[in-house]
């Protein structure tokens, strides 16, 4: 029952270990994938955006290239910028993320601006790239701070070319603007969610655009952050998980690093928004086995019940059966004993009787017969009443139980006052000891009995022994028992008489 009841537990055990594994594995391996899902995605868009934002900036220095040529070849004079003028207005529109085109002179002064009308007494000598032009001969295009326009306060960023006069000398800058809305534009188009992000960055760290637009973010230097601190030391293009400094939300990163010009393109997803769905399997998930192991549970409960309650039964029965067993036990005991003196009975005796003969015959021993009878006991019963006699019987049974000591010897009652002992692996002369002893024991024991001659009480005992073939015939062995009972009686009674003799010789 134990071992059943313990099978039963290891097989919900088993089964409850393997649902809740093989669950937490696809579970994981699920998360796994939504996050490689996500960063892929934020691979691929940073390479459209990189490509993007590379596109304007080259289109810009190209443009810038054209009117440089022409300003230090035809001059900055004012019939020139009228027709640069009148150039870049049919350039523009090709460009549409353009926001405009201005060019200083050596001292920062306007000298045109596209589009609109030049406000009075501005001067640009104090912006970041007209003093990196001026300071710096170089002739390659300038990616600027974000600023604020003078001409109409949006935020720009700036492309940006030297020009220099016919002597070599500095002669002014050309810049295009380009609006940080037209990006934004762009990039508000992006399903980023609600806790995304998107940013146009130098390699230094300066933001130039970020999606969703920040005012105090603008220009700011995000060197410290983890992409630039970390993962961009040694790599151009991947991806990195982390919290953000700025408001603390755990956030997936992709991050590019253009080839050719120095900037820097992240798309950022929130996790927690990225693992939405993946949380909502996984719950789902969690909830289907919780059920399932629910109901294994019950089911095993029920199956344990089921084999205690069976198990008790059988244990129930078994006690039944052990009771009926005992109780049949007792049962043929009882068959098998005589009620007044507790010896065996004649059943017993003839049961015995052949069984012995049998183990005699087997063995090649000689089985010996005692066949012992009251004298005078009619008498007794006449003088001391019945009740006195079966006393009397019961006070012999015990005596001769008491004189015949091997435990395979057999005392029974085999009729009235005639008592039979059967004496396994005993001849004759054993047999005369145990009838002298019995005698013996009577004369000692004195049991008064006036009507008898010898004025107490006496038995007279027949013995027949008998081996091998002589045992075929059983009934012959009592006969000759009874013969030498009756030869004892008449020869005076209280004495044993042996008829082994004739029962070889008969046989
Ligand atoms: P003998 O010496 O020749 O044996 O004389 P006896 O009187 O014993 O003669 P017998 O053996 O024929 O007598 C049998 C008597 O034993 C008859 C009966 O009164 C008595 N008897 C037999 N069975 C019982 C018994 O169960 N209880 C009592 N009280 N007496 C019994
Ligand atoms: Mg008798
Ligand atoms: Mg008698």
């Amino acid at each position: 029952m134990k071992r059943d009841t313990h099978l039963v537990v290891l097989l919900l055990l088993v089964i409850g270990c393997s649902l809740v594994s093989l669950t937490i594995w696809k579970v994981l391996g699920s998360r796994e994938r939504a996050l490689d899902d996500v960063n892929v995605h934020g691979l691929n868009l940073t390479q459209a955006l990189a490509t993007y934002s590379e596109g304007i900036v080259r289109q810009s220095s190209l443009l810038l290239l054209g009117l440089v040529e022409r300003l230090e070849t035809e001059g900055s004079g004012p019939a020139q910028i009228e027709r640069l003028n009148a150039l870049v207005n049919r350039q523009q529109p090709l460009m549409p993320q353009l926001s405009g085109i201005t060019i200083y002179d050596h001292q920062g002064r306007w000298l045109m601006s596209s589009n609109r009308p030049i406000p009075a007494g501005v001067n640009s000598s104090d912006r970041v790239y007209f003093i990196h032009h001026r300071d710096d001969p170089s002739r390659e295009p300038f990616i600027g701070p974000p600023i604020r326009s003078r001409s109409n306060q949006e935020w720009v960023i700036t492309v940006s070319r030297r020009f220099n006069d016919a002597r070599g000398e500095f002669a002014g800058v050309v810049a295009v603007t380009l609006g940080v809305e037209n990006f934004l534009r762009l990039f508000g188009k992006l399903d980023v969610g609600q806790e995304g992000a998107i940013g146009l960055s130098f390699t230094d760290g300066t933001l130039l655009v970020r999606y969703p637009f920040r005012e105090q973010d603008m220009g700011r230097n995000f060197s410290q952050s983890p992409i630039y601190a970390k993962y961009l030391v040694d790599r151009s293009v991947g991806t990195a998980s982390f919290t953000s400094s700025l408001d603390g939300v755990e956030r997936l990163y992709a991050f590019r690093k253009s080839d050719r010009l120095p900037l820097i393109t992240t798309v950022a997803l929130g996790k927690r928004e990225a693992l939405a769905a993946w949380r909502m399997e996984a719950l789902l998930s969690a909830v289907v086995v919780t059920g399932l192991l629910g109901i294994t549970g019950i089911i095993g409960w029920f199956l344990i019940l089921d084999i205690r309650r069976r198990t008790k039964a059988e244990e129930r029965l078994r006690g039944v059966q052990q009771q009926l067993l005992s109780s049949n036990h007792q049962l043929e005991l009882l068959t098998m004993k005589d009620a007044l003196t507790g010896l065996a009975n004649r059943r017993c005796f003839d049961k015995s009787l052949a069984m012995e003969a049998r183990r005699a015959q087997r063995d090649g021993t000689t089985l010996a017969l005692l066949m012992i009878d009251i004298d005078y006991f009619k008498l007794f019963n006449d003088s001391f009443g019945h009740v006195a006699g079966d006393a009397c019987l019961q006070t012999v049974g015990r005596i001769l139980q008491e004189c015949v000591r091997r435990p395979s010897d057999l005392v029974a009652r085999y009729g009235g006052e005639e008592i039979g002992v059967i004496m396994p692996d005993t001849d004759s002369d054993g047999a005369a000891v145990v009838a002298q002893l019995i005698l013996d024991r009577l004369t000692l024991e004195n049991i008064s009995h006036h009507c008898s001659p010898f004025g107490r009480l006496s038995v007279s005992i027949g013995i027949a022994a008998a081996t091998g073939p002589q045992l075929d015939q059983l009934q012959k062995l009592v006969e000759v028992a009874d013969q030498a009972l009756y030869n004892a009686k008449a020869l005076g009674r209280n004495q044993f008489v042996r008829r082994d003799q004739e029962m070889r010789h008969d046989a």
